[in-house]
């Protein structure tokens, strides 16, 4: 939030302390306003993204720009979803939050943890079965010696079909 001190706020914008009472209130009416923009404008460039990383970090899930989106509304009225897109594919570039194609027809962003993770995901009722880095790791490493090729995937999705899902469709 941008605090500011009513007459520290109108040194700023060069209006001196001279007006009557009605011009005072037309006055501190606009500056309010004024605020009110100012701190909508900074909240689009750095708290959206805080925000995310909030959500996120208490989600403990996918989500996608939509969900985050319509999560955020309520706190962030003025926001617009293109706001919240660019926030999330700023912090992908960063690293702190992953982009993955989990098969839901949209993007899932999930915020980066200590530890990397990847996923099964059932393509017959779409559970999400976490799979340990340790893993996944030796794979990688073995791509990147065999291939000199430095991987930037954080979070591998592997589809397929679940045990369950296996015996209703006879596929075994
Ligand atoms: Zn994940
Ligand atoms: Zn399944």
């Amino acid at each position: 939030m941008l605090l500011l001190d009513n007459s520290l706020f109108f040194d700023t914008i060069g209006l001196k302390l001279a007006f009557t009472k009605e011009s005072y209130n037309t006055i501190f009416c606009i500056c309010k306003d004024l605020r009110y923009k100012i701190t909508s404008h900074i909240m689009k460039s750095s708290t959206v993204q805080q925000l995310i990383l909030e959500l996120l970090r208490e989600e403990h899930s996918h989500l996608t720009a939509q969900e985050v989106y319509n999560y955020l509304k309520p706190r962030l009225p003025s926001v617009n979803p293109s706001t919240i897109y660019r926030a999330l594919e700023r912090l992908t570039r960063e690293g702190q939050v992953s982009v993955s194609d989990m098969g839901i027809g949209a993007a899932v962003y999930e915020i980066v943890g200590s530890l990397p993770h990847h996923h099964l995901v059932c393509q017959g009722c779409h559970r999400v079965i976490k799979l340990e880095n340790n893993i996944i790791q030796p794979f990688f490493d073995n791509v990147e010696q065999r291939f000199a090729f430095q991987l930037t995937t954080n979070h591998l999705i592997l589809f397929g079909y679940c045990p369950d899902c296996m015996d209703d469709k006879g596929k075994r």
